[in-house]
């Protein structure tokens, strides 16, 4: 009997100890080219972890393969209780679990400009999601109040500041309900004055024990808020660890000549 409870609980354990997400041999080419080589990485849940690297190292391909919006050539991403092992070339509909896995915030606030904020935020879960309106547009105006954007629900985008758009694409990504909050350079398409709003509301969500991946050359979001840094560079990682150490001590020549262009 008790051993049976013994090995319930290690199962249990084993089950909690396991990262959220993972990535395994990951490769991708475009027409030929490769773009990312045996790129692997566990995220812990209710972790941060913060890719860097020059312009054209990978780091949105990355994204992009684990939320399916890419599709890799070669490798595994599991998020969750979901998986694909994208060498054996998945179907449509185990990618579109893998997508149902997380949320994407752009670079730019990708908005749609016709519709109020709060359409905005409640068309994915109504429509793609098929939950019921009256459930999603409260929880929508939660939402708005936890990204500092209460009462904007009737405005429409182009009524908005850069950085108050992008907070309005963080609450349209939370609105989705996802396991992780993927971040492709939320920032860097901001004036500077901006960014601090943005950088302001993820710190928040970190806090509270989302799981993030997040691209961005915000330095000193990534020591203070991160759990991990991942260096990219042609399409590998080059360097991988926390913060302190990577950002500070970093031991590979290359991420010392980026980092000496960043900061
Ligand atoms: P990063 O985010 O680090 O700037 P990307 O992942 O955007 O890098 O791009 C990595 C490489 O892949 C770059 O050389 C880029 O030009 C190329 N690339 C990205 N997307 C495409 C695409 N859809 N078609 C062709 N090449 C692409």
């Amino acid at each position: 009997m008790s051993e049976h409870r013994d090995e319930a609980r290690a199962a249990e354990t084993a089950e909690a100890e396991q990262p959220l997400v993972e990535v395994t041999n990951l490769a991708k080419a475009f027409s030929g080219v490769e773009v990312l080589r045996d790129i692997g990485f566990a995220v812990p849940s209710g972790s941060v972890t913060v890719l860097i690297g020059p312009s054209g190292s990978g780091k949105t391909t990355v994204l992009r393969c684990l939320n399916a919006l890419e599709t890799g050539d070669a490798g595994t991403v599991r998020i969750g209780d979901v998986g694909v092992d994208y060498s054996a070339k998945p179907a449509k509909r185990s990618l579109a679990r893998l997508r149902s896995q997380s949320a994407m915030v752009f670079q730019a606030h990708n908005l749609f400009p016709h519709l109020t904020v709060l359409r905005n935020i409640t068309e994915g879960p109504i429509v793609v999601q098929g939950r019921p309106a009256e459930e999603v547009e409260a929880e929508a105006h939660r939402l708005l109040e936890s990204v500092g954007l209460a009462g904007k629900a009737d405005q429409h985008p182009y009524q908005l500041s850069g950085g108050q758009q992008q907070r309005v694409g963080i609450a349209r990504a939370l609105a989705l309900d996802p396991q992780l909050l993927l971040f492709d350079e939320p920032t860097s398409a901001l004036d500077p004055e901006l960014v601090g709003e943005v950088l302001g509301v993820m710190k928040d969500l970190a806090v509270q024990g989302r799981t993030m991946v997040v691209v961005t050359h915000e330095m000193r979001f990534a020591q203070s808020v991160s759990d991990q840094v991942l260096f990219m560079d042609g399409g590998v990682i080059v360097e991988r660890g926390e913060p302190a150490a990577v950002l500070t001590d970093p031991r590979e020549a290359r991420t010392r000549t980026f980092l000496q262009r960043v900061l």
